[in-house]
């Protein structure tokens, strides 16, 4: 879906590199055993290590380490099996230590991929650089106070993967389904919650645009703070557009980093680029260089779950559906064994419609989550089996699924509680059907002259009896009564 600015001198590529801070999940920090968990009172999650104090030496957190690796497993990476952590020397009030410990020349996961699911069903490739460990730092508060910053270090030392991908995205789209691939990957993997609105994954974009047809990169600036999927495509658009009209103007485009401004809708010029001498990288000579053995990274390989791309392809092979309809299935592994354990041996199509339409539908409106909701699969696939032996029409079906979401009743006890079974009886019908045809001579005139339209009598029969007949049997005895 290549993606091409107009300009009045000529066409335009877009060329975009990601790099992701995933939040990975963890009890306790990189570093340090203070707890990770989201919304405690500030600086109640600090540990001696995380503030810097001295004389404190960071012991690494193994589990955060087999995150690490279970990520670039499920990414289809190089793992590394020697890799080190290196300072990365700045000075910012959130950061205590005065440098971040991260890794550098020597990242623990190497090159590695993202397939991405296109609108046309094709997938492409975008290749991941490398991913690496690091802590995250405190967060400063400038809205909480008149005339001061405060500072939360809570966050400090929490550990982070840090997702580079190589500049092969295209479009404004394509980041986005980058961004949902890679999400679903870290759910499904255990290893990162994806949460956007949280901070637990965030967003770098880095932006080029060159003429169409050229191979030779631009120069980019890296956007920061995109921290909503919408965002991330808007502020590509606006980065692109910005360049292109620079360089038709006969400007440069100059290497900075920029800060995209949700309320305005542009970014806007924060620093210029820094670069890596900058900031002094060194080995952290408090910590040995990692070294991974070929077992662990074996047993972690043997234990990944079925990822995305694998569940959708066994979907569409077992169940024969379609690749939009697995694709929105898989997206969420919860969503995934929802359906599973719903459709058992039923119309898989079928219970999908139920699962993607009427189930995400109410879960939407109510704003619950999946796991929250309150039809289980079995309740589900039994009102499938209603639907299926004829017991209740497909119109009742759905107002009793209605029923079932805000009671939690199974749908054979509502169908029976409410009389709602489909009227098969045609000795129930048949008076109504002469009724309707004694009343309205001029539809049967109509009716007969094209019988085409004899579902009118279909559609008054099923509202005169709330929607319990079968509609086929109704059809049959219509078309009996009028001659047709
Ligand atoms: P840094 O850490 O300084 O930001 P990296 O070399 O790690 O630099 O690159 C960061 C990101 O920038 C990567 O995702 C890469 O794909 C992307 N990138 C590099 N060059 C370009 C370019 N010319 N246009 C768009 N993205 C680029
Ligand atoms: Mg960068």
């Amino acid at each position: 879906m290549g993606w091409i600015v107009e300009g009045s001198t000529g066409r335009w590529e877009i060329v975009v590199g990601l790099e992701v801070h995933a939040q990975v999940i963890s009890r306790a920090k990189l570093f340090s055993g203070a707890s990770t968990e989201f919304g405690a009172a500030p600086n109640h999650q600090v540990s001696p290590v995380d503030a810097g104090m001295p004389g404190m030496l960071p012991v690494l957190n193994r589990y955060c380490v087999e995150q690490a690796v279970r990520t670039g497993l499920g990414l289809e990476a190089q793992i590394n099996t020697y890799s080190v952590f290196e300072r990365k020397n700045y000075f910012y009030p959130d950061l205590p230590t005065g440098y971040q410990i991260s890794q550098y020349q020597h990242p623990i996961v190497g090159k590695g991929r993202v397939l991405i699911d296109l609108p046309d069903g094709r997938t492409r490739a975008i290749g991941i650089t490398r991913l690496h460990l690091e802590q995250d730092a405190g967060k400063s508060l400038h809205d909480q106070h008149d005339a001061a910053t405060l500072i939360d270090l809570n966050r400090c030392g929490v550990a982070l993967m840090e997702i580079v991908s190589e500049p092969d995205i295209r479009a404004p789209e394509e980041a986005v389904l980058y961004l949902r691939k890679l999400r679903s990957i870290l759910r499904y993997l255990g290893t990162c919650d994806g949460n956007m609105e949280e901070g637990s994954l965030r967003c770098d974009a880095n932006v080029s645009v060159r003429r169409e047809g050229s191979d030779a990169l631009g120069t980019r600036c890296e956007i920061k703070n995109v921290n909503s999927m919408r965002f991330v495509a808007k502020a590509i658009e606006y980065e692109a557009r910005r360049q292109v009209e620079l360089l038709e103007a006969g400007g440069r485009v100059e290497q900075e980093t920029r800060l995209f401004d949700a309320v305005r809708g542009e970014t806007r010029s924060m620093r210029n680029k820094e670069e890596a001498h900058d900031y002094r990288y060194f080995p952290d000579p408090d910590l040995l260089p990692l070294v991974l053995d070929e077992a662990l990274i074996e047993r972690l390989r043997a234990e990944l779950p079925e990822l995305p791309d694998a569940k959708r392809q066994r979907f569409e092979r077992e169940y024969g559906l379609s690749v939009y309809d697995a694709g929105v299935l898989v997206a969420e592994q919860a969503t995934a064994d929802y359906f599973e354990a719903a459709t058992r041996g039923r119309d898989a199509k079928q219970t999908a419609n139920w699962v993607i339409n009427e189930l995400f539908g109410m879960l939407g409106k109510a704003g619950l989550p999946l796991e929250s909701s309150p039809v289980t699969p079995a309740q589900l696939g039994s009102l499938i089996d209603l639907v299926n032996a004829g017991t209740i029409s497909g119109r009742i079906a759905k107002d009793v699924f209605a029923i079932m979401f805000e009671t939690g009743d199974d749908p054979g006890s509502i169908v029976e509680a409410r009389g709602l079974r489909q009227v098969t009886d045609m000795s129930a019908i048949e008076p109504i059907v002469d009724r309707l045809i004694a009343e309205n001579p001029g539809q049967v005139e109509t009716v007969r002259k094209n019988p085409k339209v004899a579902g009118w009598f279909t559609g008054q029969v099923m509202k005169a009896t709330g929607g319990k007949a079968n509609p086929q049997l109704v059809n049959e005895l219509v078309a009996r009564k009028l001659g047709l």
